[in-house]
């Protein structure tokens, strides 16, 4: 029997490629082989990943080899990725067939949903690889199978009343849903690619979504749906920090001294992931609450230009020389290694799933800061489900004010109540996320009882 040979298919962006380098390295761990297919333009970030036996990767052209993506056209850049796409998909399982290495299925990240066709054409089975929580999952299958009028007509103008009632799912206010049921025009596309990937799974007799949480993180979400395999193949984080890819340049690694200096959880690490652009206004709260808190931190202020963005977001710091007098501010980081640090505190965080796993695992609290996409519902699981962490309250025009970032971060790291309840949970969690990748742990477990189903099938 020749040995299994998956295709990785990942959109080109941080928070997809991280989790799917993990997944391949899962998968490479149990015996398969891996082609890990992405764009040209992020492949070539990927020089630094460490070529391992069993992975290959195969870089496909979206159009924007250069890197840049107009940012407001992103229709136009959803159909490119999707003709180029599978058209390289379907070169690659035909050349694959000719060398002797005939591909055993196709596992995709989010926003990918057109790889099922491909899939289909050639007789091979697919999977999705759901980079965001289980949670989030559910929303969006019963927004689109029911759901949509009572979720609109259960939710409250004051956006943080939880009257949101759905199956096996704790009652959410309109702020814990996904921003895209309600955000501008771009959205709508964005939105329908998720409409698209719950409709190809429904027509799929035996669709198996591959969610990157674990079995006792989420345990009712995974089993909210009849329907459909949900499986828990998380936590997809790097524990050893190898077979990773940064998307953004860390020049120097000087911060890791800077942290060594610093008392055990003292420093404050703040970051909103890789695409989250703040308005200036809210730059200068984050900035004043961060000087006003006075302890020492570590924030990620992105340097390159997003599309068509005219700033940078760290064109919008206005006292930069005042902040360094306390903290360190750097265009990017190694955020796996800086989280596992002793001297870390509290992570400010936008709440990307990738961030709120990682902090899980290194049982560092979160004052959680959400923006956009399912960072609202994971804010949500964070305060009332976990209880590892705060949410920030914002005003009427989406504003969080500086006295409030202080609140919260007082909340978190200080002697009250509540930080004594958030550290004896994230140690909690910390442990429980760390013996789900332990061997013969669930993440272990549910990963072989995948791959064994899907060549069985194949045979
Ligand atoms: N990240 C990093 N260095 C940074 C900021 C982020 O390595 O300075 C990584 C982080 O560890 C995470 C990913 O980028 O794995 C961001 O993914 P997430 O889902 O948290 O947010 P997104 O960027 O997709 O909004």
């Amino acid at each position: 029997m020749p040995q299994p040979h998956f295709l990785l298919l990942t959109f080109p962006a941080q928070g997809h490629i991280n989790p799917s380098l993990q997944f391949a390295k899962h998968l490479i761990r149990v015996g398969v082989r891996v082609t890990f297919i992405t764009t040209v333009s992020a492949g070539r970030r990927m020089t630094k990943v460490p070529a391992a036996q069993g992975l290959s990767f195969s870089p496909f052209s979206d159009g924007y080899d250069d890197g840049m993506k107009p940012s407001d056209d992103t229709d136009l850049y959803l159909s490119e990725i999707r003709r180029r796409g599978k058209e390289a998909v379907s070169e690659i399982i035909i050349t694959s067939e000719d060398e002797g290495k005939p591909v055993t299925c196709i596992v995709y990240s989010l926003l990918l949903p057109w790889a099922t066709e491909v899939a289909r054409e050639h007789h091979i089975p697919s999977a999705v690889l759901w980079i965001q929580p289980a949670t989030v999952f559910d929303i969006y299958y019963f927004y689109f199978n029911g759901y949509e009028s009572a979720m609109k007509d259960q939710a409250d103008k004051s956006n943080s009343k939880c009257s949101i009632k759905l199956p096996g799912l704790p009652p959410l206010a309109t702020r814990d849903l996904p921003s895209f049921f309600n955000g501008p025009n771009i959205y709508h596309s964005i939105l329908s690619l998720f409409q698209e990937q719950m409709e190809v799974l429904a027509e799929e007799p035996n669709a198996k979504i591959l969610v990157n949480t674990f079995d006792a993180l989420e345990p009712e979400a995974l089993k909210a749906i009849d329907k459909f395999k949900m499986i828990g193949i998380g936590p997809l984080i790097p524990f050893d920090n190898s077979l990773r890819t940064d998307l953004f340049q860390c020049v120097s690694n000087d911060y890791l001294q800077w942290l060594h200096s610093k008392p055990k959880s003292s420093v404050v690490y703040v970051s909103f992931g890789s695409l989250a652009v703040l308005a200036k206004q809210q730059v200068e709260e984050i900035s004043r609450a961060l000087i006003a808190n006075g302890r020492p931190f570590l924030w990620v202020v992105r340097n390159q230009k997003y599309g068509l963005e005219e700033e940078t977001e760290e064109d919008k710091l206005s006292c930069r020389e005042e902040l360094e007098q306390l903290g360190r501010i750097v265009p990017w980081c190694s955020q796996v290694e800086v989280l596992s640090h002793p001297s870390l505190g509290c992570f400010v965080s936008h709440c990307g799933w990738n961030s709120t796993l990682e902090s899980l695992v290194a049982g560092v609290p979160v004052v959680a800061f959400p923006q956009w996409t399912d960072q609202g519902t994971n804010a949500k699981l964070i305060e009332d489900v976990w209880k590892t962490g705060v949410r920030v309250s914002a005003d009427e025009d989406g504003m969080v004010e500086r006295g409030e970032i202080v609140r919260c971060l007082d909340l978190v790291m200080g002697d009250g109540e509540k930080g004594k309840e958030v550290r004896t949970n994230v140690e909690k969690w910390k442990e429980s996320a760390r013996e789900a990748a332990l061997e013969g742990g669930s993440l272990d477990m549910n990963l072989k009882a995948f791959v064994d189903d899907v060549v069985q099938g194949c045979n």
